[in-house]
């Protein structure tokens, strides 16, 4: 297992045996999670030394076209609430947002089909115009390149889209009526093309996911080489077909982070909202496993309930962006602090 650490750790690759192996190995002996974990950790120091990036996180709109097993937005999901933020809501949040340190801004949603190309345009060059040192970060869904490409002239200068799954049929699976993960891995090539710092990424333990699924993700992030990956344990929501599933395990979610830190060291990751709602330890895991990003909600507090991807997701304390203060504290516990920079990817 060492060897295999090592070989990643220099080539920045492993094929899939390996990387199978790996992942096993971390499930069967924590001394093997441990020595991945340290060395993506040094990585990372290598990298970004002890800061972390903060993004503050709005919620535009929990309406939603499609209907994913696991997501508390699925348009099936008739108890869901649902809300729509103005630009002048989303406008406030960026001031209290400036005000408070941030340099990024995300702007996540549902694909809200009332969210054209002229709207958010309208919004983004707002944005644009007010802040000119912020990065916009979009998390809109699937679009046409079209969109993207007005979106990024508009000002925007990133976008998350995951990739899920990089299996077809675990894909499919998960995502009925959806164009397909094809579709999916080419809107993530159109985002490239406009010129945008694109985010992949997937939950892991989603039900029907094997070692050797998360194995195809890793392979194919490698090969893709996004500027930002995003890893999140699956977390149930009891109004969705996936409900009554388990969570996704701990182990094997900080495995991936620290696998992909190995792979991308130069990568933007983010130490996940659903990690830290999975375990009180897990932001700070997620950091010792080579992650380093956070993104604290920033959304209208009277909103923050109803984006409910899953169930009791953390949205306040050090999940808020009210809550930097204690945010940076908790790091410092670790040797670590907030970095208040932009936080753009340097190759
Ligand atoms: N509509 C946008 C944003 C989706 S929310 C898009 O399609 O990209 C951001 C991420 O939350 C998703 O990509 C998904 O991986 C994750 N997510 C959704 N439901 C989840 C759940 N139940 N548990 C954990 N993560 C979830």
């Amino acid at each position: 297992m060492k060897s295999l650490v090592e070989h990643l750790a220099c080539s920045h690759k492993l094929d899939a045996k390996g990387l199978g192996q790996l992942l096993r190995g971390t499930v069967a002996d924590t001394n093997v999670l441990q020595l991945l974990r340290d060395t993506a950790v040094r990585t990372a120091r290598e990298q970004f030394g002890l800061g972390i990036y903060i993004r503050g996180l709005i919620e535009l709109s929990s309406y939603c076209r499609c209907d994913c097993l696991y997501c508390g937005l699925r348009r099936s999901n008739r108890t869901a609430e649902r809300y729509r933020l103005s630009k002048e809501d989303v406008m406030a949040c960026c001031e209290e947002g400036y005000a408070l340190g941030f340099r990024t801004f995300v702007l996540q949603g549902g694909e809200d089909g009332t969210h054209t190309d002229k709207w958010l345009v309208e919004l983004i060059s707002k944005i644009r115009e007010r802040y000119a040192d912020v990065a916009i970060t979009l998390s809109l869904g699937e679009r046409s390149e079209e969109s993207y490409r007005k979106l990024k002239e508009a000002g925007a200068n990133r976008y998350l889209l995951r990739h899920e799954a990089a299996n077809g049929e675990l894909y499919a699976s998960l995502h009925p009526s959806s164009r397909g993960l094809q579709h999916r891995i080419a809107c993530l090539d159109a985002l490239h093309r406009c010129g945008y710092q694109r985010g992949m990424g997937m939950m892991i333990g989603v039900k029907g996911q094997t070692i050797d699924h998360i194995v195809e993700d890793l392979l194919l992030i490698e090969k893709m080489q996004p500027e930002m990956v995003g890893i999140g344990p699956f977390m149930p929501h009891s109004a969705t077909p996936l409900g009554m599933e388990p969570a996704g395990g701990l182990t094997l979610t900080l495995a991936a982070i620290a696998i992909v830190r190995l792979m991308l060291p130069h990568a933007l990751i983010p130490s996940t909202t659903a990690l830290a709602t999975l375990s009180p330890t897990g932001r700070l895991e997620g950091i010792l496993s080579g992650a380093n990003v956070v993104m604290p909600n920033l959304s209208p507090s009277n909103v923050r309930a109803k984006y409910s991807i899953y169930e009791n997701k953390a949205s306040w304390g050090k999940e808020a962006a009210e809550g930097l203060a204690a945010l940076d504290a908790e790091l410092q516990t670790i040797g670590y602090h907030i970095d208040y920079a932009r936080g753009d990817y340097k190759p």
